[in-house]
């Protein structure tokens, strides 16, 4: 699931992105709270303040669905796994974890440090609305902390629901992982039960719209809208924990092209987009000076480089280094090459031995290796 957005910031070493999608839902949190929410509960203030009371609940309402993320994220960072990136979006966040974890504990721990945050930040919110009091001089304070409180106790209750790709759904599936020692069956399992949950919100949101009607319209479609997008999840995370199966007896030696077209670093970038570039169909080349590979360089370089510095820029200058995470061996199997990819971003990497370039391996190669797989029935 490849989201595009904008970068908001790092935090404790993962990028946290929004989703264009995400705007949509922080405007409409933000006015239902400035236009609803406020002035039901708190009559006859100006305007301003409700828009104020508004922004700030809502900020603190996505701060808890980032604290949710983050939280998955710091466990499976502690348990050797490294986390890509947060996404936030329409339906809250997720948190981009590159690998599925080794054993049903960790996974477990994983799913369930989101939800225990949100009932921590449910607790706090309650706490705090108990201590204000109904007749106190704050009810503004005190309604922004019973919406918090109503959110996060919803983040709560909805992550726990048991179907992928909810954290529920995660718990479901290590209880199941670890009774059957079965990854892909407990994927399985978990995915179908995903699917079932996703079947029940369509049936509740055409109740709510040919039924209930009148104001219930617009929740209905809510429902269903997300269950279309759970569906599609629970299918995704199976159809993931597939392949990668297939593909993880499978070596790089079996997948890579030995016949690499090559770029020397010393040429100019007008010369690498002209000669390079435009005349072959390749967007991403290893940059190699006699026989040692020194680094990656695509189109992705080439435009963070203003065009009037092309002239006067080398290839050596504008590439992507070799690192550990940006080169395979011919012994790695794929999904090692797969998660190399995810993390850097890059769809080809190079195949080295002894520090010299023997291959390359693109996604397409990988996938073309898969499709043959499964037509032969493997
Ligand atoms: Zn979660």
């Amino acid at each position: 699931m490849r989201q595009r957005g904008i970068p908001l910031f790092t935090v404790l070493g993962i990028k946290v992105v929004a989703d264009y999608s995400w705007f949509l839902i922080v405007a409409l949190i933000a006015g239902t709270l400035t236009v609803l929410w406020f002035p039901s509960g708190l009559p006859e203030r100006s305007t301003f303040h409700y828009i104020l009371l508004g922004v700030v609940t809502a900020f603190f309402f996505f701060a808890s669905v980032l604290v949710h993320e983050l939280s998955h994220s710091i466990v499976a960072v502690l348990h050797g796994i490294p986390v890509k990136r947060i996404t936030l979006f329409l339906f809250g966040g997720v948190a981009e974890i590159t690998r599925e974890p080794s054993d049903p504990k960790t996974e477990l721990k994983i799913a369930l440090a989101g939800p225990a945050t949100s009932a921590v930040l449910a607790a706090i919110c309650w706490g705090v609305v108990l201590l204000i009091g109904p007749d106190s001089a704050r009810p503004g304070l005190r309604l922004a902390f019973m919406y918090l409180g109503l959110a996060n106790t919803f983040l709560l209750g909805f992550n726990l629901l048991p179907g992928l790709p909810l954290d529920g759904g995660r718990v479901l599936r290590a209880i199941v992982w670890s009774v059957t020692k079965n990854l892909r069956r407990a994927t399985y399992i978990a995915s179908i039960a995903g699917k079932a949950l996703a079947g029940l919100l369509v049936l509740g949101g055409i109740f709510a719209i040919l039924v209930l009607s009148g104001s219930y319209i617009i929740p209905g479609l809510w429902f269903i809208f997300i269950a279309l997008f759970l569906r599609q999840a629970a299918d995704s995370t199976y159809r993931q924990v597939v392949m990668r199966e297939t593909l993880s007896g499978v070596r790089i030696l079996d997948v890579m092209t030995s016949d690499v077209e090559t770029v020397p670093p010393e040429i100019s970038l007008t010369d690498l987009v002209d000669v390079y570039f435009l005349r072959h169909h390749f967007i991403c080349y290893p940059v190699v000076d006699s026989g040692r590979p020194l680094g990656l360089v695509t189109i992705r370089d080439v435009k963070h480089v203003p065009r009037e510095r092309w002239e006067d820029t080398t290839v050596a200058e504008a590439m992507t280094p070799l690192t550990e995470d940006t080169s395979l061996s011919p012994d790695d199997d794929v999904p090692t090459a797969m998660r190399k990819m995810s993390v850097s971003g890059l769809g080809r990497l190079p195949v080295l031995v002894e520090g010299s370039l023997v291959g390359i391996v693109t996604r397409r190669d990988i996938m073309n290796h898969l499709q043959i797989r499964t037509d032969l029935g493997e």
